[in-house]
């Protein structure tokens, strides 16, 4: 197992850091290599994302980021920009499938916008296209209305468009996702008003049938969007299209009250990914040793789990965090009175010793 190790900027090498500890200690086989990405690489190479770290990233199973972002780097064209390295990754890798749980640990129900009981113990995925969609459909831009409500002025416009293949391949890695969880998957669509989303609904039926142990409902967007404050826990996995998935994740990450607890993957059809923190490069607490890194730790999980067939180190991993929260420890992001308050490498390290303990046990 090759993993590319790629910490990036701001919190990026401190939580990156933490969660390499963690893989040190499960006692696997794998080769890491390092190289870096973002600012930092821009810095050093004069580019975000380099020739030799986009070759190391293709050669590897699986990528393990931190994040990317400078305020440093905000004058130079977009291209060059620290962000455009994920986008950049994304293309040449083919990930077009992004992963986020949203979980809600029940010592950290307190720390939701919602009331605790909706959310102790939430556990849903939401699995949404990234590569398709209006975001990228062609033809878009501005133009002079020759039709429409107002012929003769100046419009906008975007084209929203999926094909086949596109909704079969994320509707594959939704089936087989619930396949390791509860069995079930919600689909949303706005298939009451849009061609685009009533396609999306006929090929995720058609791929449901494959997966008869798997029970498929659809779901208005403005119902899943009710329902994701109303009755969290209703859901399982969520798969969605770029649009309505972008909106959605967020409000679900929100759910849990906690952006340094959240982890992400985005895959492609060859289970290849690219796994970082839902959150970015935290520069207004980079280098002060207080960054959470339990989303990226948790990342770290869903490597194992997505990428490199490690479903039990996974578990591992995550019934170690699950112990540590029990045990009090909180980084400042997530400190409650009656916690104890640590740092980023403290926390990490609770996390080795969680996982010692239990080896030593079994
Ligand atoms: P951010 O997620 O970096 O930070 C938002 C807030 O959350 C900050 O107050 C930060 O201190 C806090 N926070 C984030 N992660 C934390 C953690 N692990 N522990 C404790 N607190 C944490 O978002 P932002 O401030 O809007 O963006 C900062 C930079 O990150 C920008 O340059 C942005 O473009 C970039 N960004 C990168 C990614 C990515 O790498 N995938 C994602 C989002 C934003």
């Amino acid at each position: 197992m090759k993993i590319a190790i790629l910490p990036g900027d701001g919190i990026g090498t401190e939580i990156v850091a933490e969660a390499v500890k963690v893989l040190n200690v499960l006692d696997l086989d794998f080769e890491t290599g390092y190289a870096p990405v973002g600012g930092v690489a821009y810095a050093a190479h004069g580019h975000p994302l380099p020739e030799a770290t986009l070759t190391l990233a293709k050669q590897a199973d699986a990528v393990l980021f931190g994040a990317v972002g400078d305020w440093r780097y905000d004058h130079l064209a977009r291209a060059l920009r620290p962000e455009q390295a994920i986008l950049g990754l994304r293309r040449h890798l083919g990930l077009f499938a992004n992963l986020r749980p949203a979980i809600c640990h029940e010592q950290l129900a307190g720390a939701s916008s919602l009331k605790p009981e909706l959310v102790a113990g939430l556990d849903i995925l939401i699995i949404r296209d990234s590569t398709g969609d209006v975001y990228f459909g062609e033809p878009r831009g501005r133009r002079v209305a020759t039709d429409g409500h107002f012929p003769g002025q100046d419009e906008g416009y975007d084209t929203m468009r999926y094909s086949r293949p596109e909704v079969e391949r994320v509707a594959h890695v939704a089936f087989e996702a619930a396949r390791r969880r509860n069995r079930r998957v919600t689909s949303v669509d706005k298939a009451n008003v849009l061609e685009t989303s009533q396609f999306w609904r006929d090929v995720m039926t058609d791929v449901g049938r494959q997966y008869p142990d798997v029970a498929l409902d659809h779901m208005y967007v403005d119902n899943a969007a009710m329902q994701l404050v109303k009755a969290p826990k209703n859901f399982d996995v969520i798969v969605t299209g770029n649009l309505f998935g972008d909106i959605l994740s967020d409000e679900a990450a929100m759910l849990t009250g906690s952006i340094g607890m959240l982890p992400s993957a985005t895959l492609n059809a060859s289970k290849q990914g690219l796994y970082e923190p839902s959150h970015g490069s935290a520069p207004d607490i980079a280098g002060k040793g207080i960054a959470n890194p339990l989303a990226t730790i948790l990342s770290a999980a869903m490597m194992l789990r997505f990428s490199l067939g490690q479903p039990e180190a996974a578990d591992r991993i995550e019934a170690a965090v699950r112990q540590v929260l029990a045990n009090g420890l909180r980084t400042a992001d997530i400190y409650s009175e009656g916690t104890t308050k640590v740092g980023t490498a403290a926390m990490g390290d609770a996390v080795v010793a969680a996982l010692m303990r239990e080896t030593a046990v079994h």
